[in-house]
């Protein structure tokens, strides 16, 4: 049985939550999470650095039992950490994740696997009862579960959060986010999955961030001067904040594209205020107010309308 449990929240978040008709609701709620022929999944999307990661972390706490399954496609390796963003243990705070830094990262994890291993943790969650939460910046990923997979489109009714961020805010705050990733040890981290001879194209190689750093890792293996390594640096920084942006075009453009197939169940969420707004107690509010309790209506609606 999932139990809705109140988030710590702004007053907007409260007063908007029907927490108040709480046993009334899990009576409705069991009735009709455990009746329907479909099972119930939900699925955050957006582009990178938009907050899906944080939402899926704050909606799982909320439902209890929920469980999270990554659909980035880059995540799902083991390694890279700070350059593929991952949630921290400490972020993550207790709730379960599937399909987060599991795969070899030498190996190339496909649609087709996602869509397998996506279903096994599905089925795994919904057996304890628990509301399975898929969110991660692949759509073709999604894509591919959702409008692909006949077993998923047989099985599972969805309910679509799209995080949104308006582009500009976004670019500049992925800029910041990569020098938090260079200050965090992201160097370092890359050097690991540096190869001499240039080839990008396999597992975690791919990454944003790896094949970036090559020339700068050529050099520091050449012993080249100071000056130009940190140059080649500098451009490597440069190219991960432009490559990060056009990510996040790209991504967007996707999710505009299956916002045309999912509207009925989809739902933007504009996260912008988040980021624009100074200081850390407004940005929460606005991330309260703006993202979460929006979210928590719609799935409440979902879940137990
Ligand atoms: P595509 O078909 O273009 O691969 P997609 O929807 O399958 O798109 P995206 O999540 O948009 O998947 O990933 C596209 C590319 O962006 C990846 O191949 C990788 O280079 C980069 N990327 C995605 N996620 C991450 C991440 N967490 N860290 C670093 N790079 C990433």
């Amino acid at each position: 049985m999932i139990i809705p449990v109140a988030v710590t929240s702004s007053s907007a978040c409260k007063q908007e939550l029907p927490l108040i008709n709480f046993q009334k609701g899990l009576t409705k709620m069991e009735s009709l999470f455990h009746n329907r022929n479909k099972d119930k999944v939900v699925v955050i999307m957006g582009a990178t650095g938009t907050g899906k990661t944080k939402l899926a972390i704050d909606l799982a706490k909320h439902f209890q039992p929920s469980e999270i399954v990554n659909s980035d496609k880059i995540q799902v390796y083991k390694g890279l950490d700070i350059t593929t963003n991952k949630a921290t243990e400490e972020e993550c705070d207790g709730v379960p994740h599937h399909l987060l830094g599991s795969f070899d990262p030498t190996t190339n994890f496909t649609a087709n696997d996602f869509c397998y291993h996506a279903c096994s943790a599905i089925d795994s969650i919904l057996q304890k009862d628990g509301l399975p939460i898929i969110a991660g910046g692949s759509n073709s990923y999604l894509d591919a579960l959702v409008n692909h997979c006949s077993e998923f489109r047989l099985r599972y009714e969805c309910c679509f959060l799209w995080v949104d961020v308006t582009l500009p805010v976004l670019h500049s705050s992925l800029q910041l986010r990569v020098d938090r990733m260079i200050e965090a040890g992201q160097v370092d981290e890359v050097r690991e999955f540096f190869d001499p001879s240039g080839v990008y194209t396999k597992g975690i190689r791919r990454a944003i961030g790896v094949p970036e750093f090559h020339d700068f890792l050529i050099a520091e293996t050449n012993s080249t001067d100071e000056r130009t390594k940190m140059k080649l640096l500098e451009a490597a920084i440069a190219r991960v904040k432009i490559n990060n942006c056009t990510l996040a075009n790209r991504q967007r453009q996707k999710i505009q594209r299956l916002n045309g197939m999912w509207k009925r169940n989809m739902y933007r969420l504009d996260a912008t205020e988040t980021i624009i707004r100074s200081g850390t107690r407004a940005r929460k509010e606005a991330w309260e107010d703006h993202v979460l309790s929006r979210s928590l209506v719609i799935l409440y609606n979902f879940l137990y309308g």
